[in-house]
């Protein structure tokens, strides 16, 4: 490692560093750390493979974060080095705790990976990552991540190799795959090994914690990760990404006044990995305005006029039966990553 990617991230070999580190809460841990961490536990086979597990790469996203200091302060070693990457420490301690997915004036951390001719700070600090990871055996990885809306838990597969999706089936009963392009860590990962992300809900909450350290033991305890299970229960393709086009003004929820464009109704995140019907409402615009939301398919090409419709009284209609995944409920996540997905039952 050269001496400049210190300045960017910091890192721990074995417990004897970190653990005076990890006392007091979670959120003391958040402080003390005050940058993206590096953490290698030294595995107890004479010549061990690696698994990594990386958590917190958004800072409002904290059930990853407490499973994995919960698995720190327990001070186990495993037969394999157990690597550890905490990512967005100072977006999870600015403003109160865990109250921002990325700061004004960063990058979406997980939007960073394998980038090559790092531009930025944050971009040069994934890259450092990767050039230490690129030195292990690395054996499996995994990613825990929280979303904005309802969803079940679910495991996002970028490459659907059959190693990939018994990882996922392990750590999850329902599966997306999804091959986003998006220069995410896992992706950046796929080619070396099974890399997965888990999503465990919304975040801030005691029983979503409980899933991402259940999942995460249940990762740490896999004898082998090649050893196949019965698979996922149910898997999805996730095929449409939709946004709100930047110039619309909008809310969810509420009257649609004069400085709004759109009125998203409210509750429709509890359909997501279930269905939409074609008809249903999806919000109001002014009479005579035109489509505010833009789909594309996963190769970028304009598919909104495949799903959507503007009738003459201004609703905003679905016109398609579809499986929206990801629907979220702010409007800061909607700009900060888009409205929802579409994805495609397969199984
Ligand atoms: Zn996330």
């Amino acid at each position: 490692m050269v001496r400049a990617d210190l300045d960017l991230y910091q890192r721990f070999d074995g417990y004897d560093d970190l653990k005076p580190l990890l006392d007091g809460s979670d959120e003391d841990v958040l402080v003390t750390l005050g940058k993206p961490t590096l953490v290698r536990i030294p595995g107890t086979d004479p010549r061990p493979r690696a698994r990594l597990v990386s958590a917190l790469l958004h800072g409002n996203e904290d059930s990853g974060y407490r499973a994995v200091l919960d698995v720190l302060r327990a001070g186990g070693h495993y037969p394999f080095d157990l690597w550890v990457f905490i990512g967005n420490v100072r977006a999870a301690s600015h403003d109160g705790w865990f109250a921002h997915r990325y700061l004004d004036g960063q990058e979406d951390f997980n939007r960073t990976w394998a980038l090559n001719a790092p531009t930025t700070r944050m971009r040069r600090c994934a890259d450092a990552v990767l050039d230490v990871l690129s030195e292990t055996d690395l054996d499996a990885a995994v990613d825990i991540h929280n979303n904005t809306g309802v969803n079940p838990y679910y495991a996002i597969v970028p490459d659907p190799t059959d190693e990939a999706l018994a990882l996922a089936a392990v750590v999850a009963d329902t599966v997306l795959r999804w091959p986003l392009r998006a220069h995410t860590l896992m992706e950046a990962l796929s080619p070396v090994c099974p890399a997965v992300s888990i999503e465990c809900g919304l975040p801030g909450l005691p029983v979503n914690h409980a899933y991402a350290a259940e999942a995460l033991r249940r990762f740490l305890a896999l004898a082998a990760v090649h050893e196949t299970g019965p698979g996922p229960q149910q898997m999805f393709e996730m095929q449409h990404r939709v946004v709100v086009r930047p110039e619309v003004r909008f809310a969810f929820g509420g009257a649609l006044a004069d400085e709004l464009d759109l009125v998203l109704n409210v509750g429709l995140d509890a359909h997501n990995f279930g269905m939409l019907l074609a008809g249903t409402t999806l919000g109001r615009v002014h009479p005579g305005a035109a489509m505010p939301l833009l789909a594309t398919d996963m190769r970028g090409r304009d598919t909104s006029g495949r799903f959507f419709d503007v009738r003459r009284d201004g609703a905003l209609v679905v016109t398609e039966d579809v499986t929206p995944v990801m629907w979220t409920t702010t409007v800061q996540q909607t700009r900060r990553d888009c409205l929802c997905y579409f994805a495609r039952r397969r199984l």
